[in-house]
């Protein structure tokens, strides 16, 4: 049997810590949730009609993960580096074209999640039409929390807040959510063939903002856990 030569030594696989054991979590893809708040898709001046829009989806590379508790250099190419504090969901099992009422199944388990964004570059390239890989998929721009495993469990409430320095900048409820975790997972498996291991971040409630260099951010989800980031000086 050969094994396969690599140039150089290639990256261990993304992974994410599980609470109550060593085992960690081997990640496939991250999905997020485009505007799943009325008031945060108003104060980004993008209201939401749940009659007539269907959720909308971006991606970021898994390389682009980075635990709780870590300090990072604050991103190169923004003047405006916002917080977005979001429920994760991450998948034990997959499917393509899942019923609402099966979504349930593929659950393993919920972690806390901060969508790092260059808002700066996400607002130019909204503007003109351009996509938002640059704003979104940067270093670092992933943040997670622990997964805390709950097999099948639908996550419908619960208050989800996020502070800077202290202050409090974001406090809402998960059942302020537009689209639920069923109606994301059923809506995700018709544009994707959804593995174990991939996470969904389901979007952010309103109040985000600006962070700088030297602060910290604190989040927490009840019944989830908390998270926290703390951001250095932009390194050379
Ligand atoms: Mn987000």
């Amino acid at each position: 049997m050969t094994s396969t030569r690599y140039l150089w030594t290639p990256p261990e696989p993304a992974s994410v810590a599980v609470q109550g054991t060593d085992a960690r979590l081997p990640v496939q893809r991250l999905f997020f949730v485009g505007r799943n708040y009325h008031a945060h898709a108003v104060e980004m001046g993008r209201p939401v009609d749940a009659k007539r829009d269907r959720p909308f989806y971006f991606t970021k590379s898994p390389t682009a993960l980075v635990a709780s508790g870590a300090s990072v250099p604050f991103p190169q190419s923004t003047a405006n580096y916002q917080h977005e504090m979001e429920l994760v969901l991450a998948l034990r099992s997959g499917g393509c074209d899942i019923a609402p009422e099966n979504a349930h199944e593929l659950v393993y388990g919920y972690a806390c999640g901060l969508d790092m964004t260059r808002r700066d570059l996400q607002m130019a390239a909204r503007d003109q039409g351009k996509p938002w890989d640059t704003a979104k998929d940067c270093e670092d721009s992933a943040v997670i929390s622990p997964i805390v495993p709950m097999p099948g469990t639908v996550l419908e409430r619960g208050r989800i807040e996020l502070r800077v320095d202290g202050a409090a900048r974001q406090d809402s409820d998960l059942s302020d959510m537009i689209w639920g975790v069923r109606e994301l997972i059923a809506d995700l498996s018709r544009l994707y063939h959804l593995r174990a291991g991939d996470l969904i971040y389901t979007g952010t409630p309103e109040g985000v903002g600006a962070v700088r260099a030297g602060q910290r951010i604190d989040g927490s989800i009840d019944g989830v856990g908390s998270i926290s980031l703390q951001l250095e000086e932009a390194s050379a």
